[in-house]
């Protein structure tokens, strides 16, 4: 009897055994569903980027922004190279990007920030005028060698909004757009974050935000299980300051609750959600850009202070377990001297992995007479963090300048930052932009 009894109690306490954590709403959730899947999953450490870039064990893939070669570097024999295995392709002609090889398997028009390495497949949304679905995107498939590229949808214009910034997560595309409208001859602007899933064949949308004010608003957005964090970026007009809202939508259950909404955060380029769906942002108070705030119980509170006394750092972005500090202490104007970036790289416990001088020994391999125009991308882990430059070929019209750029990764050791070149590229446009 007192054995039936013990079971039905190990029976009864069993559910709360395995009920984990405790949202802000009070319902017991499964921790699992917080773990990063590469199977599913965004990479936060490349969500809301200009240009594009996957990892994986062996490789790091590369699109430039601007560009349409997809590029890759091999970890273990350090080549790098458009990813193509066409014998006899040229992939781009004079060593210009711009004037590239459409047959090439690496030509890929995936837009800014829109590919993305999940699975053992690519996807990516390119440019494509299909008026018949409302689209001047697509999105595609295709096999980690670039062949095999297959059109999954149009991506439709949702009630004539411009989308900006898609991002993929869990089998579902994201993106915000604004529409502009005018009342009582007021112009104001609203942002509006949408979402469909990808296995439809065409879009179906769930409008999931909608913020109107007069200015323009942006949005960076992270991903973490069900959930879609957008950061917001808006200006309240009563309180005429830069505000944050950090918003989470729940894309099982399609509920959406604001965890922050207020003045005192950064722009949210700086911004990360860990894998227990702990909210950490770029403070900014009073112009001071140097505090790493937590979002507890819709309060931001200070966790980190990058100011020191020979000149304060900036918090720039905070990657898988890292957050990275910059500052350049350049009296001229932009852009930058590259020989005075400074970054102070910490681990989420405040611990110090690097401080000290960015080494821009990069700037060399690249062909003679480039300058430096500016950092696009830094980003990374504990283990490394990788960093996306542009550099310039200057004239005296400024006008039609070749550009280019270079990734490179530094891996964090015991006796600094070890730099390594994944990648290169030039740009230059040639027959007014037309091929
Ligand atoms: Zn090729």
């Amino acid at each position: 009897m007192k054995r039936v009894f013990v079971l039905l109690l190990a029976l009864l306490l069993l559910p709360c055994l395995s009920c984990g954590r405790k949202t802000e709403e009070g319902a017991a959730e499964d921790p699992d569903i917080y773990a990063y899947d590469p199977e599913t999953d965004m990479d936060n450490r490349f969500a809301s980027l200009r240009s594009c870039i996957a990892e994986t064990e062996d490789v790091i893939y590369w699109k430039p922004n601007d560009g349409s070669t997809l590029m890759y570097y091999d970890k273990v024999s350090g080549e790098c190279a458009p990813l193509c295995g066409k014998p006899e392709c040229e992939h781009f002609l004079h060593g210009n990007m711009f004037e590239p090889v459409t047959s090439c398997n690496a030509y890929c028009l995936a837009e800014n920030g829109a590919l993305w390495l999940i699975g053992d497949k690519f996807y990516y949304a390119a440019y494509e005028n299909i008026p018949e679905y409302n689209a001047f995107s697509a999105l595609y498939r295709m096999d980690a060698d670039g062949t095999n590229k297959e059109k999954l949808m149009p991506i439709s214009v949702p009630e004539n909004c411009a989308l900006q910034n898609y991002q993929l997560h869990r089998g579902r595309l994201y993106s915000y757009c604004y529409v502009n409208t005018v009342t009582d001859a007021e112009i104001s602007c609203t942002l509006r974050i949408y979402s469909t899933p990808i296995d439809k064949g065409e879009c179906d949308y769930t409008l999931i935000y909608e913020r109107t004010t007069y200015n323009l608003s942006w949005c960076r957005m992270r991903f973490v299980g069900p959930y879609m964090y957008a950061f917001i970026c808006y200006h309240d007009d009563e309180l005429n300051e830069n505000c944050g809202d950090i918003f989470r939508w729940n894309a099982d259950t399609g509920e959406g609750i604001s965890l922050y909404d207020g003045p005192g955060l950064g722009g949210g380029d700086a911004f990360w959600v860990d894998q227990n769906g702990v909210v950490y942002t770029q403070m900014y108070i009073d112009g001071d850009p140097s505090k790493l705030g937590r979002i507890v119980n819709g309060e931001c509170e200070v966790v980190m202070d990058f100011s020191d006394p020979t000149g304060d750092y900036y918090v720039c972005r905070i990657g898988d377990g890292i957050v990275i500090g910059l500052r350049n202490d350049t009296e001229t104007s932009w852009p930058a001297d590259p020989e005075h970036y400074d970054i102070w790289l910490r681990n989420m416990e405040g611990e110090t992995l690097y401080k000290g001088k960015l080494p821009m020994a990069w700037l060399e391999q690249m062909q003679a007479g480039a300058t430096f125009y500016r950092i696009d991308t830094l980003t990374g882990d504990t283990d490394a963090i990788i960093a996306e430059y542009s550099v310039r070929w200057r004239n005296a019209t400024h006008q039609n300048e070749p550009k280019g750029g270079c990734l490179v990764r530094y891996e964090i050791t015991e006796n600094g930052l070890v730099e390594t070149v994944l990648g290169t590229y030039y740009e230059k446009i040639v027959n007014y932009g037309s091929l």
